[in-house]
């Protein structure tokens, strides 16, 4: 099948992308690999994204709009993005032909790599605060990093929890300014700072978090554990030639188009994202614009 434009993951950055150009006359078609909606979904509150109800919500607005235009949805994992004359071959499921590709495959929450922290996935072990705080009412947590996400989910988790540990590797916060204001402010939530886990343990669930601080360490009593450590990119799919930071990222011009003419990158996969929701809408418009521009 041929499309003017593969968009490959339907988080917000991709869906906005495709419906814009989609709207803007192009033939268009999203692969995901997984469930539509990617980060987002596992936040309720969005901060600094006024209007919305939920990322749940956000995203299935986004994937219906995407739909009632005609953008095609297709289910399947992207695992190479080839140059083919003046067009790319996508392989997934199949092999599909696109003339412009945008990679917004987003990013995966890091792990700690701490012993405890696989066995216990799922049984304490938690990257969603939203769905799972309720689950721990009345417990202790530990929240582990000091950007906006363990921020952000250390606030939720205190509205539930009997008291909610940060445990911060750094003296202070890179979070925004407005959640460390209200994490200082939060009588149930208290900051462990220069503090690392070294391990989660337990019996059947997760009871307590080993914790180092000031060369020394000590077992604090926990029921859950919420890592937050920063992100890394789902970059794989995108072809070898195209430019890469330290940290795996895809660099981009300013237009957000990679070193690979034709091969865009938009949100948590590109290199300088903001993280912030309301950039990725602004740069997924711009490249859906910028591609409807070069395919006149
Ligand atoms: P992040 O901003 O990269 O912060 C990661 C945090 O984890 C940092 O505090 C870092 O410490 C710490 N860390 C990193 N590796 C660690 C390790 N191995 N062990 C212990 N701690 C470690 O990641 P994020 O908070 O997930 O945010 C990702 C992006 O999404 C950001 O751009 C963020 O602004 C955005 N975001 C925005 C919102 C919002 O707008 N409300 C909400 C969530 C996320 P150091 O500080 O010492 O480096």
């Amino acid at each position: 099948m041929n499309y003017d434009l593969i968009v490959i993951g339907e988080g917000v950055s991709g869906l906005a992308c495709a419906g814009h150009a989609r709207r803007s006359g192009l033939k268009v078609a999203t692969f995901e690999s997984t469930l539509f909606g990617g980060l987002v979904l596992n936040v309720n509150e969005l901060d600094g994204y006024p209007g919305a109800e939920s990322g749940t919500h956000l995203a299935s607005e986004l994937m219906q709009a995407n739909s009632d235009a005609g953008v095609a949805s297709i289910q399947e994992d992207v695992t190479a993005i080839r140059p083919a004359g003046r067009a790319f071959e996508v392989a997934a499921g199949g092999v599909y032909s696109a003339r412009q590709v945008v990679v917004a495959s987003g990013a995966r929450l890091k792990k700690l790599g701490v012993p405890g922290e696989d066995d216990y996935e799922g049984r304490g072990v938690s990257h969603c605060a939203d769905c799972d705080a309720p689950m721990f009412q009345n417990e202790d947590v530990v929240v582990v990093g000091g950007g906006d996400s363990a921020l952000q989910e250390a606030l939720v988790l205190a509205k539930f929890c009997r008291k909610v540990r940060i445990v911060h590797r750094g003296d202070s916060f890179r979070a925004q300014k407005h959640l460390a204001e209200q994490v200082r402010a939060n009588p149930g939530i208290s900051i462990l700072w220069t503090s690392s886990v070294e391990a989660i343990l337990g019996a059947k669930m997760v009871e307590k978090v080993r914790v180092r601080r000031d060369g020394k360490t000590e077992d604090i009593a926990s029921a859950g554990v919420f890592a937050y450590v920063g992100l890394e990119p789902n970059a794989a799919c995108a072809p070898s030639g195209v430019g890469r930071d330290g940290r795996g990222h895809l660099v981009t011009n300013d237009a957000f188009e990679t070193s690979m003419a034709g091969v865009w990158a938009i949100g948590a996969v590109r290199a300088g994202y903001s993280g912030l929701l309301r950039d990725a809408v602004i740069e997924a418009r711009r490249v859906a614009d910028a591609v409807r521009d070069r395919l006149e």
